[in-house]
């Protein structure tokens, strides 16, 4: 290994003055990779499954406030009356029906010669003679020519006072009651749903904050059990899914539920034997839309899962683009690519064809029940006269759009159970105390600090890996002002040495020490700022250079970035960049070289003025001339202890 001893080498030359810890070879080398793999396997299955819901409905507005509240309040009112706008038309439907019914009745008998309007209602004429037959031979194939002679002859009959309706006045008046539901529903539907969507908007605000600063305070432990991706879906994902759970999902279903009770309660009130004939075909619907459901979901989650497999290929390629060109893996790669996305469109075409059939089935048992509502209906209203006209269009609509809007609401259940579930890690992350809270008040702060740190028989696992022991009864002194190095074979275990005496983790035997002091005992936030470390792979942010230093001590001079960035050699190139100290360093440090980043995140450790020094092999990735100046730099500190 030779990349191994260079690393090595370096670390013992840290070491020459002083003490030096040779470290045991418990892991092979290289089982950090095998690691990552095992990592890696094991967030796969871990997405796929959907956690086990164990958020309640309403838990998941355990974040609203009283306004919140008071807004989901007058929402769900609008809803509800939005909702009853639908039967209430019917209602008027039915009304206007009957009107028109009546009056075509009406004008039927007065056209009757027989007959005539006296104190508004209709009777046989008293000198009606049989030799008047003129009008009583016109038949239906007259009409035409009777319809204008009759309105000659109605005209001056027309009004209120003949006992013959007047339409005009009727007909407005239901217009009225129309333009009045149309006006009501555009003024319920606004604050029906805004209200709803501004108080979830508040409320998932909340969520992410809460969400965010606890997974900020989660111990470094909780980290490794947790995949980052799942973190970020989670953070975009999960949260949107709660979103669609509290906002207008509940308000639309709110409105079309009343909406189905509404249609129901007119069907059985008017008449029930209709509606019962009507609902007796609904299981065809119901089996009819049950099945579509079931087939899309799965076929969706195919789909689904061929895309993935896709953006992942097309994921895996793009990250590792050098690599594809250095060995001409291009067209090798377009066709990987190729391959999945043929097999994500023939579980698309399927998809289609599934759902064409059954959306053809559902409209087709749906005219089927209009034909057997209305053959069974008009047997209602013509046979035993049970029903007006206008009844039996109001029932069957009645029932019609209830089903309708009950169809349409289960969309809105989906959504809630989503929710619910996404919920139920999001809020048991929310309440999870950290094993190591980051941001405690708690523990003391000492006076002054020497510097003396300690490993008291400290047997240490990793929470991810609880099989393997890494730190096995390890005792070392550090003793304070001078260099103490670690030296070991690579995965011997010096890296998670450094993590204990920053308390990312806790020793599971024995203690660590500062001056004596169990570090468990101390305030965590002081401890760390008594610390700086250069790990050993840095990690830049995506700002400038000058930015990237500060992030040591926050408020920090210009001339200070600049004393540090001297000291950690790191000035000349810095000087060199385009923008000097304003150059942006890429995404991690990306457009830095690896001795680059690492000269600057030395400069980092240096500008906050350590008590303690951590260097996880800091200089491994430079050139023995940097290197050189580096250590010079790095020795002064300690000096200064
Ligand atoms: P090194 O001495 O090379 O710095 P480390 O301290 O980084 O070694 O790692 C020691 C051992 O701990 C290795 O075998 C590695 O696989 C394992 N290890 C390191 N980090 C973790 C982690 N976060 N979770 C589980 N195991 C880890
Ligand atoms: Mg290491």
């Amino acid at each position: 290994m030779p990349a191994g001893s260079v690393k090595l080498q370096s670390i013992k030359k840290l070491g020459q003055e002083n003490h030096s810890y040779e470290f045991s070879d418990e892991e092979p080398a290289g089982s950090y990779m095998t690691m990552t793999t095992s990592k890696d396997n094991e967030k796969g299955p871990g997405k796929e499954e959907q956690p086990a819901i164990r958020v309640g409905f309403f838990q998941l507005f355990r974040f609203s406030t009283c306004n919140d509240l008071l807004m989901m309040v007058m929402g769900s009112v609008c809803a509800v009356l939005h909702g009853s706008a639908q039967p209430l038309v019917l209602l008027v439907f039915g009304l206007l029906t009957d009107t028109f019914v009546e009056y075509d009745i009406e004008l039927n008998e007065l056209r009757d010669d027989r007959k005539e309007c006296v104190n508004n209602t209709i009777q046989w004429k008293r000198n009606y003679t049989a030799g008047n037959s003129l009008i009583t031979k016109l038949n239906q194939s007259d009409w035409s020519f009777m319809n204008n002679s009759t309105w000659e002859m109605l005209t001056p009959l027309k009004g209120r006072s003949c006992g013959l309706l007047d339409i005009e006045y009727e007909m407005t008046n239901f217009a009225y009651y129309y333009v009045g539901i149309g006006a009501a529903v555009f003024i319920l539907g606004y604050f029906q749903i805004s209200l709803w969507v501004t108080a979830a908007a508040r409320q998932i605000l909340l969520i992410r904050k809460l969400y965010f600063s606890k997974v900020m305070r989660m111990e470094i432990g909780w980290f490794d059990c947790t995949s980052i991706g799942e973190l970020n879906t989670r953070m975009s994902d999960d949260i949107n899914k709660i979103n669609d759970a509290i906002a207008d999902q509940v308000a639309i279903f709110l409105q079309r539920f009343t909406t189905f009770v509404g249609g129901f309660c007119i069907g059985f009130i008017k008449g029930w034997k209709l509606t019962l004939v009507i609902v007796s075909a609904s299981p065809l619907i119901g089996i009819g839309a049950g099945l579509m459901a079931l087939f899309v979901a799965k076929l969706t989650g195919m789909e689904l899962q061929a895309y993935a497999k896709a953006g992942a290929v097309a994921d895996e390629v793009l990250s590792s683009i050098r690599t594809v060109a250095a060995f001409g893996g291009e067209k090798k790669e377009v066709k990987r690519y190729d391959n999945n996305l043929i097999s994500a469109q023939r579980w698309g075409i399927r998809k289609g064809l599934v759902m064409g059939f059954f959306t053809g089935f559902m409209w087709m048992v749906i005219f089927l029940c209009y034909a057997l509502a209305f053959w069974y209906g008009s047997s209602l209203v013509l046979d035993t006269e049970e029903y007006t006209p206008g009844t039996l269009l109001q029932v069957f609509f009645g029932v019609l759009v209830g089903a309708m809007n009950l169809g349409q609401a289960s969309p809105c259940l989906e959504a809630f159970a989503a929710g619910r579930g996404a919920a139920t890690l999001i809020f048991e992350t929310i309440d999870r105390e950290p094993e190591i809270d980051c941001l405690s008040e708690a523990g003391y702060k000492l006076d002054r600090v020497k510097g003396d740190i300690e490993f008291h028989n400290v047997t240490f696992y990793y929470p991810s890996r609880p099989e393997v022991k890494i730190l096995d009864q390890l005792s070392v002194a550090v003793k304070s002002g001078e260099t103490t190095a670690f030296v070991g074979p690579s995965g011997a275990g010096k890296s998670t040495a450094i993590q204990l005496i920053q308390r990312f983790y806790d020793p599971k035997e024995g203690m660590v020490t500062l001056d004596g002091h169990d570090i468990r005992g101390l305030n965590i936030q002081w401890l760390r700022s008594l610390i700086g470390i250069v790990e050993q792979e840095p990690v830049l942010f995506a700002t400038t250079v000058a930015e990237n230093i500060r992030y040591g001590r926050p408020g920090v001079s210009m001339e200070e970035i600049i004393t540090a960035a001297k000291e950690a050699n790191a000035y000349n190139f810095i000087m060199d960049l385009p923008q000097k100290f304003d150059t942006l360093v890429g995404e991690g440090g990306g457009q830095m070289s690896g001795g680059q980043k690492q000269r600057i995140a030395i400069a980092r450790a240096l500008v906050r003025n350590p008590r303690i020094l951590l260097l996880d092999m800091a200089t491994s990735a430079l050139d023995n001339e940097s290197e050189a100046v580096v250590q010079e730099a790095l020795d002064k500190p300690v000096a200064r202890q």
